[in-house]
Parts: structure tokens; C-alpha cells; sequence
């Protein structure tokens, strides 16, 4: 009750207050976030922004959570650390919505993440018309539920009459019945002509005739207690207009046995309930492929539903639907039961606009909205969420797997949407991510209807018109890592502008900007794709220039992605590096003959091990080691380049064999790490660490945030230019041996173009990027075009998939798909330097680049 009293008090309160968070590189600093308000939190990559909003005040609201849940629901759940700060006032119950959670299970799609399809089964139990898959008629059937629900769809006017005996002395499940029909709500019954109150019981005499009248709707069912009528008339529901249902004596076992069956053909139907349609159950699942939908993932193996296994990316490109349940999932008699006409599995295969134009244009009897009012409100809500924020050409039945970082959150967010919450703290990293201007700013608008329905958000973005348009800013800086950590500015937008020590406010004045290129390079080579229709692609043959800084540009969904790397990337290292993977459809790709290299450097997570850091990466510590090796006290006691890994023994602290923590296995309770007692941390054991370069050992070095590393190895070229290149891409803040596991995809991204950057360049590689700009503040993106340039220089060709309008603007040369997103996309809608797709009307991006030049 004390914890109670605490939260009421906590929701009353206008802000949010933090004290003394030193969190990661946080100064022991104070915050005071607006409730019921839009915050972004804002600042140079590393300053410490999700520190503050994800480690701090989302880890605290969450660990509270859990707290007050009794201790057997605790110990499922993962166990939260107290974050580094002394408290927190006005928190409500948080929900982060992070690009990096995604569930790997075969049979999570959108429609069953957004729990659209989880409705919609409800609606196919409540509202769909059975079909048998054999003949094509309407199922009739023996269940009494079931009739009044195929009676009830009937057109309105037909009359029916239903004949039956009633079930003597057998009152109790006769109620069950009664109950059943009650529930929809519509049901009033007379025994003998009096009314009677369907919640008590009701007294059958045996022996006794009784008239038993239900009335549902307009229509009238008579069950009729005559038990001599004999008559069995076959049922044809769909042309009669006068319908008379036999449910004779004889017939009494199947009317509780709740099957139904086809009266032409005789095949038996399972009972219709939403498990039925969940392609997650043995009930539901099509019986060749249990649910998975595809051939290739059969033979793979991932036909089993427990327990679940988990799927690699690879496995989901080129897949072929099954061929019993083409591709939907179910088994046949589930998908013999149509809404107007559509099986459910035809409505998860239609796009989220198509199905909202579906939905909308359902026609439903007055009863049948009354029971699906709430479902279909619940369908529609989300729908238009995903449709709002870019997402309309998602197909329901999109494997989770096979979507984008930005796409899957958007997605999270739409299912936050529908849940319609209030007075909750909803935490965001970069929801910008993946979306063209156009969206972004559909999005903001989303999230000030979630605002507005009393709820608090705060968001980690750089994105210039999120900043903007935000209630509140907290500006984090002034550098990264250990020169970051303080906040710069707290302030409604328009003050943060006259803010001088804040880089962001120079930015949004307009003090600093990023400079217009003044001439854009002449391409003079070219690589042409012709007749590209992989996905959404319409046939298009496209001319990409080489040598030159290209920038491929659309609304999310248009086609980016499947042009640059399914085709293009795909095809190249085919050819190139005879590699096995197999691109998406296209007819000719001319020009590959200019390049000898192809490199593609994506968001995916470098390692899973924390024994992968920046500089295990970048192969730096195999400098560092070899250095270490050759100072004259490790020359005396014949330490070699080994003694200094903590991948091998030898040198390494064998007490964690080199991982600085020691993992407590906890019966019933979640392994926890602790740090090793014998290292303390360190990694190593003593003798390694006796070593000393400039006086520190090579666990201080690891220590080391790359900047300073730089300084201290400057005296050492091939160290000097590995480090000089991470500093130039941003990266200085990182610590050397900062584990893999911690870092962010778009700093993952950017290790990787370093890497390739400390490669020898051969001039003709063409490098192929998937928006570098994830994570980067205006202050990074400058320093991330000052690299491409670099690499354009030497000769090299870079293509950026990218939505941010700094960069397009620096490109030399524009390829714009779309128009839209889904079937609606897959054109070239412009291609030129930026000045000239900021002239074509018809490009979404040429408007919105046009305020940029
Ligand atoms: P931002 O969100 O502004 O990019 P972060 O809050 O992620 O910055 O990082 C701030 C600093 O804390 C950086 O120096 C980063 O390297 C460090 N850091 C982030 N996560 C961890 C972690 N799990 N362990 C140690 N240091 C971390
Ligand atoms: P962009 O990169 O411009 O956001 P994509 O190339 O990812 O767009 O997508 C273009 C179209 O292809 C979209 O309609 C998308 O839904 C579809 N698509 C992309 N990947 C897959 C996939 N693995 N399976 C089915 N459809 C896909
Ligand atoms: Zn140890």
C-alpha cells in the first residue's frame, strides 16, 4: 500500500525529476523532464543521451515495476541493476520502444506482433461464414451456437424456422447453450411464452411439451418439443428463403458434440473458435508446414512449435510458399471461413492499406456490429497507426524477421497505440530511423496524439525537425564519452537556439551548417541494372553512376533496399567474389567490369560475444599486442604478442579465462555476472600486467577511449592511422576495449567503414551503405561526409541508402524511388544532381530537399 501511495503521488506530479544520475559518462547531473509532454533528448553520438533516457530513467521505471510484483513473477523476469543515480520523482510505468528487439520465432509476422491478427481471429469466430472447401456450399450445422450464427448472417428477411427436440432433463447444457447466446448480448428467450431470465436456472420437466422460443435479432428460432415431427428437411441456407434446420432426436448426439459438417459432401468441420485461425497451434497450422508458411524453412527444420526455434536472415530470402496452405498458414478448413468472401489467410497476405480499405468497407448487420464494434475499432486504430507512419505497404503476414530496425519499431509503436494507455512513460531511440521527411513528420504527429492522451515521451533523435517540433529539449554534450555527459540546454525549443554553448541551438539557428557542395563530381563511368522487378520493383533499369557519391532516396517501402541490396549488391559479389548468394530478379547488369570490389557495410550487430570490442574489430590490438611484446621487460621474460590476448591462456586471468566477470549460475533465477575476484576486472593475470608501455598495462589501455589513445600511440604510425580514422568518423569516445555486445547498430556501421577505410583502397571498390546517419548528430555528419569524401577521391564509388537531407544534399548525383511505398513504389521517380530532383514536383524528396539548397 506504501508503494501505491507512491505512485499516486508520483502521477500527480508535473515533472519529472532526476538527481545526481551518473549513469555510464554521466556527471552526476540533475534533469527535470516535463510530464504529458514531448522531450527529445538530443546531442552528439556518445554524449550520453541513452544514458540518460534508456539506462537511467527507463531502467529505473522499469526496475520499480518489477519491484512491486510479488517474487515468484520476479524471478522470470530479467533482473534489473539500480541504475547509478541517487533518485527519480514523478516516474510512471515506462515502455522502450528500441530498434533491437526482435523476436526470432518463424511465426511472428506483423499482423501477429501489432495483434491485428490476434482481432481478427476473434472476428473470423464471431462473424465468418463457413464454406466447405470440397463443394463450395455453406457449412450447415448440428451445434446450436453455430446455426444462429449462419442464420444470423443471412440476408435480413429470410425467415427460418428451426425444429427441434428439446433436450430433456438435460437442462444444465442446455443452459450452457442458452448462456453461450446470451453472451453476444441479443438474446431473449420465452419458455411456454413467458419471458424468462436466461442467468437463472431453468426448470425443464421431463416428459413435459414445452414451446421454446429464441429470439435473436429480428429473427425468431422456435424449438419445438413435438417429438414426432419426422421430417428431415435438408438445409440450403443460402438460396432458401424459408429455412427449416432438423435438429431431431436422433440428431441429439451432434448437437452437443458442437462439429459441423458439409449436408452436400458430409465432411466434418472442427469447431469454430480463434484458435482455429492461429497458425501458433497444432489446431490451427496447416498440417505440411505447422504454420510456417514457406518450403524452405520445412526443410530447414523449423517445423516444430516448441521450442521456438529461432531463425537466421538468411534462411528468409528466395523463400518459397508452401505448398499445401500457399503461403497462409492454416489448414484448409480454416481457411474455408470467409468474411465477405475473404479467408483470413487472404486478408493477412493484403497490405496494411489494402486491408484498411477492407475493413472499412465491411458491411455488417446491426448484430454483427454490435459484437465486433470493439474488434474492429481495435483493427482499425492500429492500421491507420502503421499506415500514418509510413508503414501502408506492409503485408500482415511479413515475417518479423524480414524487417528493417526503424520498421520493426514503428511496428511496436503501433501496438503501444492501440493498447490506448495513459499516464504511461514511453521511452524511444531514434524513431527517425528509416523514414523519408514525409514520414517523420506523419510519425511526430502520432506521437502527439499519444501525448495528448496524457502520456509522457521522451526520444532520443537527431533528426531536425523531431528537435524542432518537440515541447522540450535536453541537449547533451559538449563532447562524447568522458567530454560528454553534461547537459547543455534544458529548454522549450525556441530558447535552445540563443543558447551559444550549445552546438545543437547553432545547428537549429542556423549558425552552423553543413555546406552545400559547390560543385557536384561528373561521373564518367557507369554500372546499369536493367529490368530489376525483385518484391515491389516494376521492371526499372537504372544507370548508377561510378567514381561518385551516390544517394538512393524514397519513402520507406519504395524499393531501396531491394535495388541496392538484393539486386545490385547481391549480383556484384556473385560475380565478383563468386559467392553463393543469390540475387533478386533482374535481367542484365552492365559495368561491372569497373569495379574489383564491392563492400557493404550494414547496421547488423558485430559480435554477440562480449569479447569482441573496437579493438579486436579494427585489428588494433593486434598492434597494441605486438608492441607489448617488443618492450625489453616483456623481450627479458620471452613474453610473446599471446601473452598479451585474453582469447588464449597464457597471459589472460584464468580465474574468468580472460572475460573480466564471472557468471553465477542461480538456481531459478537468471544467471548473474559479477566481476572476477581474482582480476578484478582486469582480464589479465599479475605478470601480464607488470608490463607497462608509457606506464600503463594493456588492461589500462583497453581502458582507453579511443581519443586518448590516439595521443599516447601518436609515436606509432600503423596505430596512429587506425585511430586517427575512428576519431575522424566520431568514434573517438569509444573505449578500446569496450565490448561489442554494448554498442549501437549505427556505431557497429561505423567501425566497419573504418576498417574498410584502414584497408589499402583499390580505387575501384564501390562501398554500399545503408543510412550511416543512425546515431549521428549534425556535428558526426559532417565528420561522416568529410570520410566519403575521402573515399570518393581515391577514386572509389559510394552509395548511400539515406533519408537525411544533409547528406542528399552532398551527394552528386540522386536516385529517387517510389512514389510510393508497397505496389504503390518500385519506379524511378528522379534521378540527378540534387538541384535537379529539388526541381521535380513529382518527388517527395525534391520538395523537401528543395528548402535544403
Ligand atoms: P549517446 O546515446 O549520446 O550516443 P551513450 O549514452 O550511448 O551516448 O554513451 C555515453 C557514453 O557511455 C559513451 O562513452 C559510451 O561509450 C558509454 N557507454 C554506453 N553504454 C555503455 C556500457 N554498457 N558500458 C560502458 N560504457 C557504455
Ligand atoms: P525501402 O528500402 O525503400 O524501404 P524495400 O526495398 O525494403 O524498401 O521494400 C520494397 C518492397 O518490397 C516493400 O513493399 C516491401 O514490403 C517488400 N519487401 C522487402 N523485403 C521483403 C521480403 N523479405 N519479403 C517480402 N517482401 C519484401
Ligand atoms: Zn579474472
Amino acid at each position: 500500500t506504501e508503494d501505491k501511495g507512491q505512485n499516486t503521488e508520483d502521477r500527480m506530479q508535473e515533472y519529472i525529476v532526476i538527481k545526481g544520475a551518473r549513469e555510464h559518462n554521466l556527471k552526476n547531473i540533475d534533469a527535470t523532464i516535463p510530464r504529458d509532454k514531448i522531450t527529445v533528448i538530443t546531442g552528439p553520438s556518445g554524449s550520453g543521451k541513452s544514458s540518460l533516457a534508456m539506462d537511467t530513467i527507463y531502467a529505473e521505471g522499469q526496475r520499480r515495476y518489477v519491484e512491486s510484483l510479488s517474487a515468484y513473477a520476479r524471478q522470470f523476469l530479467e533482473q534489473m541493476q539500480k541504475p547509478e543515480v541517487d533518485y527519480i520523482e514523478g516516474l510512471s510505468p515506462a515502455i522502450a520502444i528500441d530498434q533491437k528487439t526482435v523476436t526470432r520465432s518463424p511465426r511472428s509476422t506483423v499482423g501477429t506482433i501489432t495483434e491485428i491478427y490476434n482481432y481478427m481471429r476473434v472476428l473470423y469466430t464471431r462473424i465468418g461464414i463457413p464454406y466447405c472447401y470440397q463443394c463450395g456450399s455453406i457449412i450447415t450445422t448440428q451445434d446450436l451456437h453455430n446455426i444462429i450464427r449462419a442464420i444470423l448472417s443471412l440476408p435480413s428477411g429470410t425467415r427460418v424456422q428451426v425444429l427441434a427436440p428439446i433436450v430433456k432433463g438435460r437442462k444444465g447444457e442446455y443452459k450452457k447453450e442458452l448462456q453461450q447466446m446470451r453472451m453476444d448480448g441479443f438474446v431473449r428467450a420465452r419458455i411456454d411464452g413467458e419471458m424468462i431470465d436466461l442467468t437463472q436456472d431453468i426448470s425443464l420437466k421431463k416428459q413435459q411439451r414445452h414451446t421454446i422460443e429464441i429470439v435473436i435479432d429480428r429473427f425468431i428460432i422456435k424449438h419445438s418439443i413435438e417429438r414426432q415431427i419426422k421430417q428431415a428437411i435438408d438445409t440450403s441456407l443460402k438460396y432458401a428463403d424459408t429455412v427449416v434446420i432438423n435438429l431431431l432426436d436422433e440428431n441429439r448426439d451432434i448437437l452437443f458434440s458442437r462439429t459441423l459438417a458439409c449436408s452436400k459432401c458430409g465432411i466434418s468441420y472442427p469447431e469454430i473458435e480463434p484458435m482455429l485461425f492461429s497458425f501458433n497451434s497444432k489446431y490451427g497450422a496447416c498440417p505440411r508446414c505447422n504454420g510456417i508458411g514457406f518450403e524452405n524453412l520445412i526443410e530447414k527444420g523449423h517445423l516444430f512449435f516448441s521450442p521456438q526455434p529461432s531463425i537466421i536472415e538468411e534462411e528468409l530470402t528466395h523463400m518459397t510458399p508452401c505448398k499445401e496452405c500457399n503461403g497462409m498458414r492454416l489448414r484448409k478448413e480454416a481457411l474455408s471461413i470467409k468474411l465477405h468472401n475473404v479467408s483470413i489467410g487472404e486478408f493477412a497476405a493484403m497490405s496494411v492499406r489494402d486491408a484498411e480499405k477492407f475493413i472499412h468497407d465491411l458491411k455488417f448487420s446491426e448484430r454483427e456490429m454490435i459484437i465486433s464494434k470493439r474488434i474492429i475499432k481495435e483493427v482499425k486504430d492500429r492500421l491507420s497507426f502503421l499506415d500514418k507512419v509510413g508503414l501502408g505497404y506492409l503485408t500482415l503476414n511479413r515475417p518479423s524477421l524480414t524487417l528493417s530496425g526503424g520498421e520493426a519499431q514503428r511496428i511496436r509503436l503501433a501496438t503501444q497505440i492501440g493498447s490506448s494507455l495513459t499516464g504511461v512513460l514511453y521511452v524511444l531511440d531514434e524513431p527517425s530511423i528509416g523514414l523519408h521527411p514525409r514520414d517523420c513528420e506523419k510519425l511526430f504527429k502520432s506521437l502527439t496524439h499519444i501525448r495528448d492522451a496524457g502520456n509522457t515521451v521522451i526520444i532520443v533523435e537527431h533528426d531536425e525537425e523531431t528537435i524542432r517540433n518537440a515541447d522540450y529539449i535536453i541537449d547533451m554534450g559538449p563532447g562524447a564519452g568522458k567530454n560528454g555527459g553534461w547537459i547543455i540546454s534544458a529548454s522549450a525549443p525556441v530558447d535552445i537556439i540563443n543558447n551559444t554553448a550549445s552546438i545543437t541551438g547553432k545547428y537549429l539557428g542556423g549558425y552552423l551548417t553543413i555546406p552545400v557542395p559547390k560543385k557536384r563530381r561528373k561521373p564518367e563511368k557507369f554500372l546499369k541494372i536493367i529490368g530489376a522487378s525483385e518484391f515491389n520493383l516494376k521492371n526499372i533499369s537504372v544507370s548508377i553512376p561510378l567514381g561518385v557519391f551516390v544517394c538512393v532516396t524514397g519513402v520507406s517501402g519504395s524499393g531501396k533496399s531491394t535495388l541496392i541490396f538484393e539486386i545490385l549488391y547481391k549480383a556484384i559479389s556473385r560475380h565478383i567474389y563468386k559467392s553463393k548468394l543469390i540475387p533478386g530478379r533482374y535481367k542484365k547488369i552492365e559495368g561491372i567490369e569497373n569495379i574489383d570490389k564491392v563492400i557493404c557495410i550494414d547496421q547488423s550487430p558485430l559480435g554477440r560475444t562480449p569479447r569482441s570490442n573496437p579493438a579486436t574489430y579494427t585489428g588494433i590490438l593486434g598492434i597494441i599486442r605486438e608492441l607489448f611484446s617488443q618492450l625489453p621487460d616483456s623481450r627479458i621474460r620471452g613474453y610473446k604478442p599471446s601473452r598479451f590476448s585474453f582469447n588464449v591462456a597464457g597471459g589472460r586471468c584464468e580465474a574468468c579465462q580472460g572475460d573480466g566477470l564471472k557468471k553465477i549460475e542461480m538456481h531459478f533465477l537468471p544467471d548473474a555476472y559479477v566481476t572476477c575476484d581474482v582480476c578484478k576486472g582486469k582480464r589479465y593475470n599479475k605478470e601480464t600486467l607488470d608490463i607497462y608501455y608509457k606506464g600503463k598495462n594493456i588492461s589500462d589501455v583497453l581502458e582507453m577511449p579511443i581519443s586518448e589513445a590516439l595521443e599516447f600511440f601518436s609515436a606509432i604510425p600503423p596505430l596512429k592511422q587506425r585511430l586517427d580514422i575512428l576519431e575522424d568518423i566520431g568514434m573517438g569516445y569509444l573505449k578500446l576495449g569496450q565490448s561489442a555486445t554494448t554498442l549501437s547498430g549505427g556505431e557497429a556501421q561505423r567501425l566497419r567503414l573504418s576498417k574498410e577505410l584502414g584497408k589499402k583502397a583499390t580505387g575501384n571498390t564501390l562501398y554500399i551503405l545503408d543510412e550511416p546517419t543512425t546515431g549521428l548528430h549534425f556535428v558526426d555528419i559532417q565528420r561522416l561526409l568529410n570520410v566519403i569524401n575521402k573515399l570518393v577521391d581515391m577514386g572509389n564509388s559510394v552509395i548511400i541508402i539515406e533519408h537525411d537531407l544533409d547528406i542528399i544534399k552532398s551527394a552528386d548525383y540522386i536516385i529517387d524511388l517510389g512514389p510510393e511505398g508497397g505496389d504503390n513504389g518500385g519506379k524511378i521517380v528522379a534521378t540527378g544532381t540534387p538541384e535537379d530532383v529539388a526541381k521535380n514536383k513529382e518527388s517527395y524528396t525534391g520538395r523537401y530537399l528543395d528548402k535544403k539548397l
